[in-house]
C-alpha cells in the first residue's frame, strides 16, 4: 500500500549496549532491501549509527546538532546518502552540548517533531530513530516525534527491570504530548539459547508482555559485532548469514504491524 507519509519509529532503550543502534542499522538496511525508502536519524552524541554508516562525524559540514539548535538549518540539509542505500542525518558530539541548551528552549520536547516537516516525510516510507542510553530530552524528542518504538531487550538477568523506566516515560509522552505513540514491539537481543539464562528472561518477556515480543529474536554473533567497521550492515556484509536473516524476518513483521495499524 502506498501513503504520503514516512512511518516513524524510535529505537529507545536507556540501557547501553543493548543493540539499539545494530539494530537500527540493520532493520533500516532490511526495510532498504525490501524496497522501502529508509532515512536514519542519529539522535545519539556518540555517533555511532553514523559511523558504522561509513561516514566520520568529524567530517560532517552539518548534523542534527544543528537542526535541534534551531540554526535555520532544515533536517533535509543535513541528509547524507550512504553505501548501504540508506541516508542518514548524521550525528555529532554537538549533539550533548544541543540537549544541554535544549532545556531552556521553548517547545524543547517538540524540536525533532517540527523538523519532520511533511514535504521531508513524503521522501521516505520509514524513518528510524536512534537514540541515546537515557531518558533525556533527545529520547523525549524522539518518542515525541514518532508512531512507534521498538524496545531492544538484551537477555540477561536485569532486562526486565531496566524496561520499566522506558514504559513509564511511553506512557508519559503518549498521556501528554504525543497520543499517537505506541510500542511496535520489544526485540530480545542478544541471545543465546545455549544457556538457561537467555531463556528464562525470553520466557518472562513473553509471559509479561505477550504479542508485543517480536517472534524474531537477535542472537549473540561475532557477525553484529564486526558489521560496523566496513560501513555496511550485516545484510550486504554476510548476507547468508543467520544475522542478515533475522534483521530481514525482523523487517518483514515491522513492515506487517505497521500496515496492520494503518
Ligand atoms: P546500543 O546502541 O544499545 O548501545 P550497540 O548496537 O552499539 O548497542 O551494541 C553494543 C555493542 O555490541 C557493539 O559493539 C555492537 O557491535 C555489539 N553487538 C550488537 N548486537 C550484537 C549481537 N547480537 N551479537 C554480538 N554483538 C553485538
Ligand atoms: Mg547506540
Amino acid at each position: 500500500m502506498s501513503h504520503s507519509s514516512a512511518h516513524v519509529i524510535a529505537i529507545a532503550s536507556q540501557k547501553g549496549g543493548v543493540g539499539k543502534t545494530t539494530s537500527t542499522l540493520n532493520l533500516a538496511a532490511a526495510l532498504h532491501e525490501a524496497g522501502k525508502r529508509v532515512l536514519v536519524l542519529d539522535l545519539d552524541p556518540q555517533a555511532n549509527l553514523t559511523m558504522g554508516l561509513g561516514i566520520d562525524p568529524a567530517e560532517v559540514p552539518t548534523s542534527l546538532s544543528n537542526v535541534l539548535a534551531a540554526e535555520g538549518l532544515s533536517l533535509a540539509e543535513t541528509i547524507q546518502v550512504t553505501r548501504t542505500g540508506v541516508d542518514v542525518a548524521p550525528a555529532t558530539i554537538d549533539l550533548a552540548m544541543t540537549e544541554l541548551e535544549l532545556a531552556s528552549t521553548l517547545g524543547r520536547d517538540q524540536v525533532l517533531t517540527e523538523a519532520l516537516l511533511p514535504e521531508l516525510r513524503a521522501r521516505y516510507d520509514y524513518i528510524l530513530i536512534d537514540t541515546p542510553p537515557t531518558l533525556g530530552l533527545l529520547t523525549i524528542n524522539a518518542l515525541v516525534a514518532s508512531r512507534y518504538v521498538i524496545i531492544p531487550v538484551q537477555s540477561h538477568f536485569y532486562a526486565l527491570k531496566g524496561m520499566t523506566h522506558l514504559m513509564r516515560l511511553v506512557r508519559q509522552v503518549k498521556g501528554r504530548l504525543n497520543k499517537e505513540l505506541e510500542v511496535l514491539g520489544i526485540l530480545p537481543t542478544f541471545v543465546d539459547n545455549r544457556t538457561a539464562l537467555s531463556k528464562q528472561v525470553q520466557e518472562a518477556l513473553r509471559e509479561e508482555h505477550g504479542d508485543l515480543v517480536f517472534t524474531t529474536v537477535i542472537k549473540t554473533t561475532v557477525r553484529l559485532a564486526e558489521a560496523p567497521i566496513g560501513g555496511e550492515s550485516v545484510l550486504t556484509l554476510s548476507s547468508g548469514s543467520e544475522a542478515a536473516q533475522a534483521y530481514r524476518d525482523l523487517g518483514k513483521e515491522v513492515i506487517q504491524r505497521v500496515e496492520r495499524g494503518e
